[in-house]
């Protein structure tokens, strides 16, 4: 705080001697504005409409500030005088006269903090706001609503504002400062028997006359100052009753207090499901509460979510819904991070730079990753009941959250071929249970456990005591291929063409099995004989236990699950809905049974019985491609079978 002196050096000078000077009442001081300060005051009045109502947040967060301020020196001068009235801000409307003040008793101003606070732009959050309108031109007005251009905003609303101020400093003047915004104000002496403090009178533009009215003005303050610690009072009534409970003890919180705050913040009905409620100190001081409610409304079919928590500077409100603060996959939070540190050390300019913001972001996310990660291991029924509801949010995060996959990834949980169904293991669980040997981490997609177990594709690990992870959702198909790998595994779908899988065990009828050179031959007889049908190459397999034939999808890009969303796509799209869709192309490797009595069969046809051999191999292919779920025209199967049945 600067010395109280009449004027600064720095301080611009009067353009204006006063015409006539009596002894005992000097006239008003005219002074020009800074040169900055008239462009933004320019662009306040010109420019700037939809979110006049800040100007109301500005001036109490000003008020507010002013009393922590003489609260702070009541604790560190000891020769303050004596006054007994209560910290408080007082606000009156007038719907007559269009006019609205704004009074505190707060640690106040001399004529020399008058013209050095209101009068250049040294002092006030406006500068960096100004830069960021310059790089991007008046589009950017919008910036105001998010971050304020602090005192200035009154003049979106004013006709003429007048600052009637007087200095905590027992021996200083009051003065009034006025202007109407067009690039000049006044300063004059107020009467000896101003008390300490700032009292803002507003007189109102005709159009903005509905900020002189106790219900728009009360509904303002609620939405932005509810919690600014000390009280309001409207027109004699107080309006802030809510304490900021992110900035308490969390020790001495009831349940039932959070649950209170959490409706009132959130305008939620429901109960929360999950809190966190953390502070820190470095390397931003954060206060952040965070909600997950109890349902997720986007899964029960409802709207899109939209970023919900309310970012905060010291208890005044900055934005309600912040769009870029936290990442999207996080827009089913709900609750409140206030960041002291902005507008204390680095002053509320700074607010506007989106460095700091990112890192705010970043670091309230790593924490809630963290508190999700200790909620599995602490609460495990808990996270499992919250992860059924919201999993699809962490889905989201793994697959495009490229700064936390990892991290999102540990937090995902899918039922296996090793666990009971409904039970579900992580991914560094199956990690820890994985085979000597075994390099990748196995996974199948398919509707349901029992679609995914009745399939040809799980045989091979289970033979192996391979584990296999199970993907009910459409989205995993698009999370493992995007996740990748998981801690430096890759993420390998099981019914995919070029898996090796480690030492076959030996089958127990390996004596009854077709020779190799015999398998050759039918392999190379099978590949030409379904050419056709888009098998691509045919092999004795290693992975098969029971059943005689398994279809591997060929095409790297079109996996068996993205195949039959294309061809319900398709099916939607086309008019002869009868006609079975042909959904695209496929590329097909079979893999062969050598121990299975159908393909011993097949072999001894092929001599005896060329064409019935035929009608075989179609069959067993079409099998193949029922179970992957690639058949797509069951019509001409029909027909052959009853071909089959008449020979048998
Ligand atoms: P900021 O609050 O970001 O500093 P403002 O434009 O809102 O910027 O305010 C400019 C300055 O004017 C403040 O920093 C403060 O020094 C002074 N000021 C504004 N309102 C008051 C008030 N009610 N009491 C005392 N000083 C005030
Ligand atoms: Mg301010």
């Amino acid at each position: 705080m600067s010395d109280a002196q009449p004027a600064p050096q720095s301080a611009p000078q009067p353009t204006a001697q006063p015409a006539a000077q009596s002894a005992s009442q000097p006239a008003p001081q005219k002074f020009e504005f800074q040169a900055e300060i008239k462009q933004l005051l320019d662009i306040v009045i010109h420019s700037l409409y939809t979110e006049r109502e800040i100007f109301v947040r500005e001036l109490v967060s000003n008020a507010a500030d002013a009393l922590e301020k003489f609260r702070h020196l009541q604790l560190t001068e000891k020769n303050l005088p004596d006054d007994p009235r209560p910290l408080e801000i007082n606000i009156t409307t007038d719907d007559k006269a269009k006019t609205i003040t704004i009074a505190d008793d707060g640690i106040g101003m001399t004529g020399a903090e008058l013209v050095e606070n209101l009068g250049t732009i040294a002092h006030s959050g406006s500068k960096a706001f100004l830069k960021a309108l310059g790089e991007n031109g008046r589009k950017n007005a919008s910036l105001i609503g998010q971050f304020g251009v602090g005192f200035y905003s009154a003049f979106m609303v004013a006709k003429e504002v007048r600052v009637t101020s007087r200095s905590w400093r027992a021996d200083e003047p009051a003065h009034t400062w006025t202007s109407d915004g067009s690039g000049s104000y006044t300063i004059e002496p107020a009467p000896a028997g101003t008390p300490r403090g700032a009292t803002i009178a507003i007189t109102l533009k005709d159009d903005c006359a509905d900020f002189a009215t106790d219900a728009r003005i009360k509904q303002i303050l609620e939405h932005y100052s509810a919690f600014v610690s000390h009280p309001i009072n409207l027109n004699g009534k107080r309006t802030n009753t809510v304490q900021a409970l992110w900035l308490r003890n969390k020790n001495e919180i009831k349940d039932e207090e959070y649950t209170e705050f959490y409706k009132f913040q959130a305008h939620a009905w429901d109960d929360p499901r999950l809190r966190l409620h953390f502070s820190a100190d470095a390397p931003l001081a954060i206060n952040a509460l965070l909600f997950v409610p109890n349902e997720n409304t986007e899964r029960m079919g409802l709207m899109r979510l939209e970023p919900a928590v309310a970012l905060y500077c010291r208890k005044v409100l900055i934005d309600a819904r912040p769009k870029d603060l936290l990442p999207e996959w996080l827009r089913f939070l709900k609750g409140v991070i206030d960041c002291e540190d902005l507008p204390l050390n680095i002053s509320r300019e700074t607010m506007q730079d989106k460095a700091l913001l990112d890192k705010l972001g970043k670091v309230i996310t790593k924490r809630f990753i963290k508190f999700l990660d200790e909620e599995a291991a602490a609460r495990p029924e808990s996270y499992n009941a919250f992860y059924q509801n919201f999993g699809i949010f962490l889905k989201e995060g793994a697959a495009l959250d490229h700064a936390n996959k990892d991290a999102i990834t540990k937090l995902l949980r899918y039922e296996s071929s090793l666990t009971e169904k409904g039970k579900t293991t992580s991914l560094a669980d199956y990690v820890s249970r994985m085979k000597e040997g075994q390099v990748e981490i196995y996974h199948l997609t398919g509707a349901t456990r029992e679609a995914i177990e009745s399939g040809p594709y799980l045989e091979g690990f289970k033979s192996r005591n391979i584990e296999v992870l199970y993907c009910y959702e459409t989205v995993d198909e698009y999370v493992m291929s995007n996740v990748r790998e998981f801690d430096g595994k890759k993420l390998i779908a099981a019914d995919t063409s070029d898996i090796k899988l480690p030492d076959a065990p030996k089958p127990p009828d390996a004596a009854g099995a077709l020779a190799e050179a015999d398998m050759k031959t039918l392999a190379a007889w099978l590949k030409t004989t379904l050419a056709a049908r888009g098998v691509e190459d045919v092999k004795a397999s290693d992975r098969l236990v029971d059943s005689p034939a398994l279809a591997l999808n060929a095409d790297k890009f079109m996996t068996p699950h993205m195949r039959r969303m294309m061809r319900a796509m398709a099916q939607q799209n086309k008019s002869d809905k009868d006609a079975a869709p042909a959904g695209p192309p496929l590329k097909i490797n079979l893999e062969i049974n050598p121990r299975s009595a159908v393909i011993k069969h097949l072999f001894a046809a092929k001599t005896s019985a060329p064409e019935k051999a035929v009608l075989i191999a179609e069959q067993i292919l079409d099998n193949a491609l029922i179970s992957a779920g690639l058949l797509d025209d069951a019509s001409k199967m029909v027909a052959r079978i009853y071909k089959l049945l008449e020979s048998a």
